[in-house]
Protein backbone atom coordinates (compact mmCIF):
# COMPACT_ATOMS: atom_id res chain seq x y z
CA UNK A 1 0.00 0.00 0.00
CA UNK A 2 1.38 3.22 -0.61
CA UNK A 3 2.24 6.69 0.88
CA UNK A 4 -0.06 8.45 -1.05
CA UNK A 5 -3.55 9.47 0.42
CA UNK A 6 -6.46 11.04 0.10
CA UNK A 7 -7.43 14.65 1.70
CA UNK A 8 -9.63 12.36 4.43
CA UNK A 9 -7.00 10.31 4.83
CA UNK A 10 -9.45 7.06 4.87
CA UNK A 11 -8.52 5.98 1.40
CA UNK A 12 -4.59 4.98 0.89
CA UNK A 13 -4.11 4.90 -2.92
CA UNK A 14 -2.50 1.44 -4.68
CA UNK A 15 0.41 3.28 -6.03
CA UNK A 16 3.38 5.56 -4.86
CA UNK A 17 3.84 7.23 -8.36
CA UNK A 18 2.85 10.69 -8.88
CA UNK A 19 3.55 12.19 -11.39
CA UNK A 20 3.42 16.02 -12.49
CA UNK A 21 3.88 16.91 -15.88
CA UNK A 22 4.46 20.63 -16.35
CA UNK A 23 3.47 20.82 -20.11
CA UNK A 24 0.88 19.49 -22.41
CA UNK A 25 3.70 17.54 -24.59
CA UNK A 26 5.32 16.20 -21.34
CA UNK A 27 1.55 14.78 -20.21
CA UNK A 28 0.79 13.05 -23.91
CA UNK A 29 4.37 11.41 -23.48
CA UNK A 30 3.79 9.95 -19.67
CA UNK A 31 -0.25 9.27 -21.09
CA UNK A 32 0.77 7.39 -24.30
CA UNK A 33 4.06 5.63 -22.40
CA UNK A 34 1.71 4.09 -19.46
CA UNK A 35 0.07 1.07 -19.00
CA UNK A 36 -2.29 2.30 -16.39
CA UNK A 37 -2.73 5.87 -15.35
CA UNK A 38 -5.15 8.31 -13.21
CA UNK A 39 -6.16 12.14 -12.62
CA UNK A 40 -5.56 13.04 -9.21
CA UNK A 41 -7.26 16.41 -8.55
CA UNK A 42 -7.32 17.75 -4.98
CA UNK A 43 -7.80 14.78 -3.83
CA UNK A 44 -11.33 15.64 -1.97
CA UNK A 45 -12.65 12.63 -2.75
CA UNK A 46 -14.41 9.52 -0.27
CA UNK A 47 -13.93 6.50 -2.04
CA UNK A 48 -11.24 4.83 -4.97
CA UNK A 49 -12.94 6.60 -7.64
CA UNK A 50 -9.31 8.09 -8.26
CA UNK A 51 -7.26 4.86 -7.39
CA UNK A 52 -5.27 3.04 -9.68
CA UNK A 53 -2.49 0.28 -9.52
CA UNK A 54 -0.32 2.47 -12.14
CA UNK A 55 0.47 6.34 -11.98
CA UNK A 56 -1.53 8.93 -10.63
CA UNK A 57 -1.19 12.00 -12.61
CA UNK A 58 -1.98 15.85 -11.46
CA UNK A 59 -2.36 18.23 -13.59
CA UNK A 60 -1.52 21.31 -10.96
CA UNK A 61 1.94 22.19 -12.75
CA UNK A 62 0.18 23.01 -16.57
CA UNK A 63 0.01 26.55 -17.52
CA UNK A 64 -2.54 28.08 -15.04
CA UNK A 65 -3.02 30.90 -16.93
CA UNK A 66 -7.49 31.52 -17.03
CA UNK A 67 -8.71 33.50 -20.48
CA UNK A 68 -12.19 35.53 -20.12
CA UNK A 69 -14.48 35.36 -23.78
CA UNK A 70 -16.35 38.41 -22.61
CA UNK A 71 -18.27 37.87 -26.12
CA UNK A 72 -19.17 34.70 -25.55
CA UNK A 73 -19.32 34.98 -21.41
CA UNK A 74 -17.26 32.16 -21.19
CA UNK A 75 -13.72 31.21 -19.43
CA UNK A 76 -11.43 28.94 -20.18
CA UNK A 77 -9.38 27.60 -16.91
CA UNK A 78 -6.81 25.29 -16.06
CA UNK A 79 -8.25 21.69 -14.99
CA UNK A 80 -6.22 21.54 -12.13
CA UNK A 81 -6.93 25.01 -10.82
CA UNK A 82 -8.88 25.20 -7.64
CA UNK A 83 -12.62 27.04 -7.52
CA UNK A 84 -10.96 29.80 -5.28
CA UNK A 85 -8.45 30.11 -7.72
CA UNK A 86 -10.33 30.36 -10.66
CA UNK A 87 -13.27 32.34 -8.92
CA UNK A 88 -10.66 35.30 -7.62
CA UNK A 89 -9.45 35.44 -11.37
CA UNK A 90 -12.84 35.47 -12.46
CA UNK A 91 -13.85 37.97 -10.06
CA UNK A 92 -11.22 40.13 -10.39
CA UNK A 93 -12.48 41.08 -13.77
CA UNK A 94 -15.95 41.01 -13.17
CA UNK A 95 -17.07 37.64 -13.65
CA UNK A 96 -18.62 34.89 -11.60
CA UNK A 97 -19.84 31.47 -11.67
CA UNK A 98 -23.47 30.95 -10.84
CA UNK A 99 -22.51 28.58 -8.05
CA UNK A 100 -19.85 27.09 -6.21
CA UNK A 101 -19.34 23.33 -3.18
CA UNK A 102 -19.39 24.25 0.26
CA UNK A 103 -15.86 24.30 -0.56
CA UNK A 104 -13.34 26.33 -2.91
CA UNK A 105 -10.31 24.42 -2.34
CA UNK A 106 -11.25 21.65 -5.08
CA UNK A 107 -10.14 21.53 -8.45
CA UNK A 108 -12.19 21.96 -11.37
CA UNK A 109 -11.92 19.05 -13.11
CA UNK A 110 -11.90 16.99 -10.12
CA UNK A 111 -15.39 18.20 -9.24
CA UNK A 112 -17.10 18.26 -12.21
CA UNK A 113 -15.61 14.69 -13.10
CA UNK A 114 -17.95 13.48 -9.60
CA UNK A 115 -21.07 15.57 -10.05
CA UNK A 116 -20.03 18.07 -7.57
CA UNK A 117 -22.90 20.45 -6.85
CA UNK A 118 -23.86 23.51 -4.37
CA UNK A 119 -27.44 24.51 -3.60
CA UNK A 120 -30.23 25.89 -5.51
CA UNK A 121 -33.34 25.06 -7.05
CA UNK A 122 -32.44 26.32 -10.34
CA UNK A 123 -28.58 25.91 -9.78
CA UNK A 124 -27.25 22.49 -11.51
CA UNK A 125 -24.05 20.93 -10.71
CA UNK A 126 -21.20 22.33 -11.63
CA UNK A 127 -19.90 20.44 -14.01
CA UNK A 128 -23.30 21.57 -16.20
CA UNK A 129 -21.19 24.94 -16.61
CA UNK A 130 -18.72 23.52 -18.62
CA UNK A 131 -19.69 24.42 -22.57
CA UNK A 132 -15.91 22.34 -23.29
CA UNK A 133 -13.24 20.65 -22.48
CA UNK A 134 -9.52 19.61 -23.48
CA UNK A 135 -8.14 16.05 -22.43
CA UNK A 136 -5.62 14.02 -23.20
CA UNK A 137 -7.07 10.43 -24.47
CA UNK A 138 -5.16 7.16 -23.80
CA UNK A 139 -3.33 7.25 -27.33
CA UNK A 140 -1.66 10.49 -25.77
CA UNK A 141 -3.70 13.00 -28.60
CA UNK A 142 -4.99 15.92 -27.58
CA UNK A 143 -9.00 16.28 -27.70
CA UNK A 144 -11.51 19.17 -28.04
CA UNK A 145 -15.12 18.29 -27.30
CA UNK A 146 -17.90 21.20 -27.09
CA UNK A 147 -21.54 21.48 -26.64
CA UNK A 148 -22.02 21.17 -30.78
CA UNK A 149 -20.76 17.71 -29.95
CA UNK A 150 -23.65 14.99 -29.17
CA UNK A 151 -21.37 12.83 -26.90
CA UNK A 152 -20.53 16.57 -24.85
CA UNK A 153 -22.88 15.28 -22.03
CA UNK A 154 -20.89 11.86 -21.17
CA UNK A 155 -17.69 14.40 -21.86
CA UNK A 156 -17.50 16.21 -18.31
CA UNK A 157 -18.51 14.10 -15.74
CA UNK A 158 -16.80 10.91 -16.76
CA UNK A 159 -15.70 9.66 -13.48
CA UNK A 160 -12.14 9.97 -15.01
CA UNK A 161 -12.66 7.82 -17.52
CA UNK A 162 -12.10 9.40 -20.78
CA UNK A 163 -8.59 10.89 -20.13
CA UNK A 164 -7.00 13.42 -17.93
CA UNK A 165 -8.19 16.40 -18.25
CA UNK A 166 -5.63 19.54 -18.79
CA UNK A 167 -8.57 22.69 -19.34
CA UNK A 168 -12.13 23.61 -18.99
CA UNK A 169 -14.83 26.22 -20.57
CA UNK A 170 -17.30 26.96 -18.74
CA UNK A 171 -19.76 29.68 -19.13
CA UNK A 172 -19.54 32.73 -16.78
CA UNK A 173 -21.75 35.43 -15.38
CA UNK A 174 -21.64 39.13 -14.29
CA UNK A 175 -20.27 39.16 -10.36
CA UNK A 176 -22.40 39.28 -8.05
CA UNK A 177 -23.15 40.34 -4.80
CA UNK A 178 -25.04 37.48 -1.85
CA UNK A 179 -25.93 38.31 2.00
CA UNK A 180 -25.51 35.24 4.54
CA UNK A 181 -28.03 35.03 7.02
CA UNK A 182 -28.10 31.98 9.45
CA UNK A 183 -31.11 30.64 11.33
CA UNK A 184 -31.18 28.20 14.58
CA UNK A 185 -33.91 25.64 15.58
CA UNK A 186 -35.87 25.17 12.80
CA UNK A 187 -38.75 22.54 13.48
CA UNK A 188 -38.38 19.23 11.65
CA UNK A 189 -42.08 19.06 11.09
CA UNK A 190 -41.74 22.82 9.58
CA UNK A 191 -39.32 21.87 7.21
CA UNK A 192 -40.50 18.89 6.07
CA UNK A 193 -44.54 20.68 5.34
CA UNK A 194 -43.01 23.93 4.23
CA UNK A 195 -39.79 21.80 2.28
CA UNK A 196 -40.57 23.99 -1.13
CA UNK A 197 -40.88 27.38 0.32
CA UNK A 198 -38.29 27.09 2.86
CA UNK A 199 -35.35 25.67 -0.46
CA UNK A 200 -36.82 28.72 -2.51
CA UNK A 201 -36.30 31.15 0.13
CA UNK A 202 -32.78 32.29 -0.92
CA UNK A 203 -30.15 31.88 -3.76
CA UNK A 204 -29.13 28.67 -2.18
CA UNK A 205 -30.18 27.32 1.09
CA UNK A 206 -29.02 24.62 3.29
CA UNK A 207 -30.55 22.83 6.07
CA UNK A 208 -28.20 21.41 8.77
CA UNK A 209 -29.10 18.42 11.14
CA UNK A 210 -27.03 16.30 13.82
CA UNK A 211 -29.55 14.35 15.06
CA UNK A 212 -28.60 15.48 18.88
CA UNK A 213 -31.80 17.43 19.00
CA UNK A 214 -35.17 15.70 18.80
CA UNK A 215 -37.16 17.29 16.20
CA UNK A 216 -34.99 20.41 15.27
CA UNK A 217 -33.16 21.43 12.69
CA UNK A 218 -29.79 22.74 13.84
CA UNK A 219 -29.27 25.41 11.22
CA UNK A 220 -30.94 27.01 8.02
CA UNK A 221 -28.86 28.92 5.93
CA UNK A 222 -29.76 31.62 3.36
CA UNK A 223 -27.66 33.22 0.69
CA UNK A 224 -29.73 35.70 -1.27
CA UNK A 225 -28.94 38.11 -3.93
CA UNK A 226 -29.47 41.62 -2.96
CA UNK A 227 -32.86 41.90 -4.69
CA UNK A 228 -34.14 38.47 -2.83
CA UNK A 229 -37.16 39.52 -0.25
CA UNK A 230 -35.81 39.36 3.45
CA UNK A 231 -36.92 35.38 3.92
CA UNK A 232 -38.32 35.57 7.62
CA UNK A 233 -37.39 32.20 8.85
CA UNK A 234 -39.42 32.71 12.24
CA UNK A 235 -42.55 32.05 10.14
CA UNK A 236 -41.60 28.37 9.81
CA UNK A 237 -40.46 28.49 13.74
CA UNK A 238 -36.43 29.59 13.62
CA UNK A 239 -34.52 31.80 15.36
CA UNK A 240 -32.51 34.33 14.09
CA UNK A 241 -28.54 32.97 14.73
CA UNK A 242 -26.79 35.98 17.19
CA UNK A 243 -23.67 34.63 16.59
CA UNK A 244 -21.05 33.27 14.00
CA UNK A 245 -21.68 29.72 13.18
CA UNK A 246 -19.74 26.26 11.45
CA UNK A 247 -22.40 24.14 9.53
CA UNK A 248 -20.51 21.46 11.58
CA UNK A 249 -21.99 22.34 15.66
CA UNK A 250 -19.65 22.84 18.08
CA UNK A 251 -16.71 23.84 16.01
CA UNK A 252 -14.70 27.41 15.74
CA UNK A 253 -17.01 29.29 13.09
CA UNK A 254 -13.22 30.87 12.44
CA UNK A 255 -13.38 28.84 8.93
CA UNK A 256 -16.91 29.60 8.13
CA UNK A 257 -17.93 32.27 5.56
CA UNK A 258 -18.86 35.62 7.19
CA UNK A 259 -22.98 35.40 8.44
CA UNK A 260 -25.36 37.56 10.19
CA UNK A 261 -26.49 39.19 7.02
CA UNK A 262 -23.00 40.07 6.06
CA UNK A 263 -23.12 40.97 2.09
CA UNK A 264 -20.09 40.18 -0.10
CA UNK A 265 -18.99 38.49 -3.54
CA UNK A 266 -20.12 35.62 -4.68
CA UNK A 267 -16.96 33.45 -3.88
CA UNK A 268 -16.64 34.51 -0.36
CA UNK A 269 -20.37 33.80 0.34
CA UNK A 270 -21.70 30.72 -1.90
CA UNK A 271 -19.28 28.21 -0.42
CA UNK A 272 -19.50 27.44 3.31
CA UNK A 273 -16.10 27.26 3.97
CA UNK A 274 -13.82 30.12 3.20
CA UNK A 275 -10.64 29.66 0.97
CA UNK A 276 -7.33 30.03 3.39
CA UNK A 277 -8.68 27.80 6.34
CA UNK A 278 -9.22 23.82 5.89
CA UNK A 279 -12.47 23.14 5.21
CA UNK A 280 -15.05 20.75 7.74
CA UNK A 281 -13.69 18.73 10.28
CA UNK A 282 -11.11 16.77 8.51
CA UNK A 283 -10.91 13.59 10.11
CA UNK A 284 -14.40 12.39 8.95
CA UNK A 285 -15.75 10.66 5.85
CA UNK A 286 -18.67 11.65 3.92
CA UNK A 287 -22.02 9.96 1.84
CA UNK A 288 -24.51 11.92 -0.39
CA UNK A 289 -27.63 10.27 -1.63
CA UNK A 290 -29.71 12.21 -4.15
CA UNK A 291 -33.43 12.09 -4.34
CA UNK A 292 -36.37 13.26 -6.87
CA UNK A 293 -37.00 17.18 -5.43
CA UNK A 294 -41.04 16.28 -4.59
CA UNK A 295 -39.35 13.67 -2.37
CA UNK A 296 -37.48 15.84 -0.03
CA UNK A 297 -40.13 15.92 2.73
CA UNK A 298 -40.44 12.07 2.49
CA UNK A 299 -36.72 11.56 2.61
CA UNK A 300 -36.30 13.95 5.73
CA UNK A 301 -39.16 12.21 7.37
CA UNK A 302 -37.61 8.89 6.78
CA UNK A 303 -34.68 9.80 8.19
CA UNK A 304 -35.74 11.47 11.35
CA UNK A 305 -36.34 8.45 13.42
CA UNK A 306 -32.59 7.10 12.62
CA UNK A 307 -30.17 6.85 15.44
CA UNK A 308 -27.20 8.76 13.86
CA UNK A 309 -25.72 10.97 16.48
CA UNK A 310 -22.98 9.38 17.26
CA UNK A 311 -21.62 8.90 13.98
CA UNK A 312 -22.54 11.57 12.39
CA UNK A 313 -20.89 14.99 12.66
CA UNK A 314 -23.82 17.15 10.44
CA UNK A 315 -26.27 16.02 7.55
CA UNK A 316 -26.80 18.84 4.71
CA UNK A 317 -30.14 18.94 3.42
CA UNK A 318 -29.76 20.65 -0.30
CA UNK A 319 -31.59 21.17 -3.86
CA UNK A 320 -30.02 20.97 -7.09
CA UNK A 321 -31.58 22.08 -10.43
CA UNK A 322 -31.81 18.93 -13.37
CA UNK A 323 -29.34 18.53 -15.79
CA UNK A 324 -28.78 16.38 -18.84
CA UNK A 325 -25.61 14.81 -18.27
CA UNK A 326 -25.28 11.05 -19.05
CA UNK A 327 -23.73 10.55 -15.41
CA UNK A 328 -25.18 12.74 -13.31
CA UNK A 329 -26.98 12.06 -10.17
CA UNK A 330 -29.35 14.93 -10.79
CA UNK A 331 -30.01 13.80 -14.15
CA UNK A 332 -33.58 15.24 -16.06
CA UNK A 333 -34.82 15.28 -12.24
CA UNK A 334 -34.92 18.40 -10.13
CA UNK A 335 -33.22 16.98 -6.88
CA UNK A 336 -33.10 17.27 -2.92
CA UNK A 337 -29.75 15.81 -1.72
CA UNK A 338 -28.85 14.55 1.80
CA UNK A 339 -25.72 15.15 2.34
CA UNK A 340 -23.98 13.12 5.92
CA UNK A 341 -20.42 14.23 7.12
CA UNK A 342 -19.58 10.88 9.80
CA UNK A 343 -17.28 10.89 11.86
CA UNK A 344 -13.79 8.49 10.40
CA UNK A 345 -14.69 5.12 11.88
CA UNK A 346 -15.50 2.87 9.43
CA UNK A 347 -17.17 0.51 11.27
CA UNK A 348 -19.44 3.45 12.49
CA UNK A 349 -20.02 4.68 8.68
CA UNK A 350 -20.87 1.42 7.78
CA UNK A 351 -23.81 1.38 10.06
CA UNK A 352 -24.49 4.43 9.52
CA UNK A 353 -25.03 4.14 5.58
CA UNK A 354 -26.68 0.57 5.66
CA UNK A 355 -29.55 2.89 7.99
CA UNK A 356 -29.99 5.65 5.22
CA UNK A 357 -29.55 3.57 2.28
CA UNK A 358 -32.64 1.52 3.85
CA UNK A 359 -34.23 4.59 5.29
CA UNK A 360 -34.43 6.09 1.42
CA UNK A 361 -34.60 2.69 -0.27
CA UNK A 362 -38.05 3.57 -1.52
CA UNK A 363 -37.25 7.17 -2.76
CA UNK A 364 -35.41 6.08 -5.69
CA UNK A 365 -32.29 7.48 -4.07
CA UNK A 366 -28.72 7.90 -6.48
CA UNK A 367 -25.46 8.56 -4.26
CA UNK A 368 -22.79 11.02 -4.97
CA UNK A 369 -20.04 9.54 -7.40
CA UNK A 370 -17.08 10.86 -4.91
CA UNK A 371 -18.56 9.90 -1.62
CA UNK A 372 -18.56 6.72 0.93
CA UNK A 373 -21.86 4.06 -0.69
CA UNK A 374 -22.83 0.76 -0.91
CA UNK A 375 -25.64 0.87 -3.34
CA UNK A 376 -25.22 -2.30 -5.22
CA UNK A 377 -23.76 -1.65 -9.31
CA UNK A 378 -26.70 -3.71 -10.28
CA UNK A 379 -29.61 -1.13 -8.84
CA UNK A 380 -26.88 2.06 -9.46
CA UNK A 381 -27.51 1.18 -13.05
CA UNK A 382 -30.68 1.24 -13.49
CA UNK A 383 -30.34 5.03 -13.00
CA UNK A 384 -28.25 5.90 -15.88
CA UNK A 385 -30.32 5.24 -19.30
CA UNK A 386 -26.76 6.35 -21.00
CA UNK A 387 -23.83 4.34 -19.89
CA UNK A 388 -24.23 2.12 -22.61
CA UNK A 389 -23.21 5.53 -24.82
CA UNK A 390 -20.86 6.48 -21.99
CA UNK A 391 -19.07 2.78 -22.27
CA UNK A 392 -18.94 3.23 -25.97
CA UNK A 393 -17.53 6.97 -25.99
CA UNK A 394 -14.59 5.48 -23.27
CA UNK A 395 -14.10 2.39 -25.56
CA UNK A 396 -13.35 5.25 -28.53
CA UNK A 397 -10.90 7.31 -26.28
CA UNK A 398 -9.56 4.93 -24.24
CA UNK A 399 -9.61 1.06 -25.97
CA UNK A 400 -7.65 -0.68 -23.34
CA UNK A 401 -9.19 1.21 -20.02
CA UNK A 402 -5.91 2.52 -19.50
CA UNK A 403 -7.89 4.84 -17.54
CA UNK A 404 -9.58 2.20 -16.04
CA UNK A 405 -9.96 0.95 -12.30
CA UNK A 406 -12.22 -1.23 -9.97
CA UNK A 407 -14.58 1.51 -9.26
CA UNK A 408 -15.19 1.89 -12.84
CA UNK A 409 -15.03 -1.82 -13.48
CA UNK A 410 -17.93 -1.88 -11.04
CA UNK A 411 -20.16 1.03 -12.08
CA UNK A 412 -19.55 1.55 -15.09
CA UNK A 413 -17.84 -1.24 -17.09
CA UNK A 414 -19.53 -4.16 -15.46
CA UNK A 415 -21.74 -6.40 -17.74
CA UNK A 416 -25.17 -5.31 -17.94
CA UNK A 417 -26.62 -1.96 -18.86
CA UNK A 418 -29.92 -0.35 -17.51
CA UNK A 419 -33.12 -2.30 -17.58
C1 LIG B 1 -14.72 18.99 3.00
C2 LIG B 1 -15.40 18.54 1.72
C3 LIG B 1 -16.55 19.19 1.30
C4 LIG B 1 -17.20 18.76 0.12
N1 LIG B 1 -18.30 19.45 -0.29
C5 LIG B 1 -18.95 19.05 -1.40
C6 LIG B 1 -20.08 19.75 -1.86
O1 LIG B 1 -20.47 20.80 -1.33
N2 LIG B 1 -20.75 19.25 -2.94
C7 LIG B 1 -20.36 18.11 -3.56
O2 LIG B 1 -21.03 17.69 -4.51
N3 LIG B 1 -19.23 17.46 -3.20
C8 LIG B 1 -18.53 17.91 -2.13
N4 LIG B 1 -17.38 17.27 -1.76
C9 LIG B 1 -16.87 16.18 -2.61
C10 LIG B 1 -15.90 16.74 -3.64
O3 LIG B 1 -16.46 17.82 -4.32
C11 LIG B 1 -15.54 15.67 -4.66
O4 LIG B 1 -14.86 14.64 -4.01
C12 LIG B 1 -14.68 16.21 -5.81
O5 LIG B 1 -14.51 15.19 -6.75
C13 LIG B 1 -13.36 16.70 -5.30
O6 LIG B 1 -12.56 17.21 -6.33
P1 LIG B 1 -11.01 16.80 -6.37
O7 LIG B 1 -10.32 17.75 -7.25
O8 LIG B 1 -10.51 16.65 -5.00
O9 LIG B 1 -11.15 15.38 -7.08
P2 LIG B 1 -10.33 14.03 -6.78
O10 LIG B 1 -10.89 13.40 -5.56
O11 LIG B 1 -8.89 14.28 -6.83
O12 LIG B 1 -10.78 13.18 -8.06
C14 LIG B 1 -12.14 12.86 -8.27
C15 LIG B 1 -12.29 12.17 -9.62
O13 LIG B 1 -12.01 13.09 -10.66
C16 LIG B 1 -11.00 12.57 -11.50
N5 LIG B 1 -10.16 13.68 -11.95
C17 LIG B 1 -9.56 14.61 -11.19
N6 LIG B 1 -8.85 15.45 -11.97
C18 LIG B 1 -9.02 15.04 -13.24
C19 LIG B 1 -8.52 15.46 -14.51
N7 LIG B 1 -7.69 16.51 -14.62
N8 LIG B 1 -8.89 14.77 -15.61
C20 LIG B 1 -9.69 13.69 -15.51
N9 LIG B 1 -10.18 13.23 -14.35
C21 LIG B 1 -9.85 13.91 -13.23
C22 LIG B 1 -10.22 11.58 -10.65
O14 LIG B 1 -9.59 10.59 -11.45
C23 LIG B 1 -11.34 10.99 -9.82
O15 LIG B 1 -12.00 10.00 -10.53
C24 LIG B 1 -16.68 17.67 -0.62
C25 LIG B 1 -15.50 17.04 -0.21
C26 LIG B 1 -14.85 17.48 0.94
C27 LIG B 1 -13.58 16.82 1.37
Amino acid sequence: MGNLHNWAGNIAFSTEVLSRPASIPELQEIVSRSRQVRALGSGHSFNRIADTAGALISVADLPRDITIDTASATAEVPAGASYAQVSQALEARGWALPNLASLPHISVAGACCTGTHGSGGQLACLASHAVGVEFVRADGGLVRVDRSDPAFPGSVLTLGALGIMTRLRLAVVPSFTIKQTVWVDLPLASAAEHFDAIMAAAYSVSMFRDWTRPGLMNALWLKSLPDDPAADAGAWGARPATTALHPVPGQDPAPATPQLGSVGPWHLRLPHFSPEFAPSVGNEQQSEYFVPREHGPAALLALAGLDLARSLYVCEVRTVAADELWLSPCRERPTAAFHFTWINDDEAVAAGIAAVETALGHLDVRPHWAKVFRIPPERLRTHYPDLPGFRALAERHDPDRKFGNPFLARYVYASGGPT
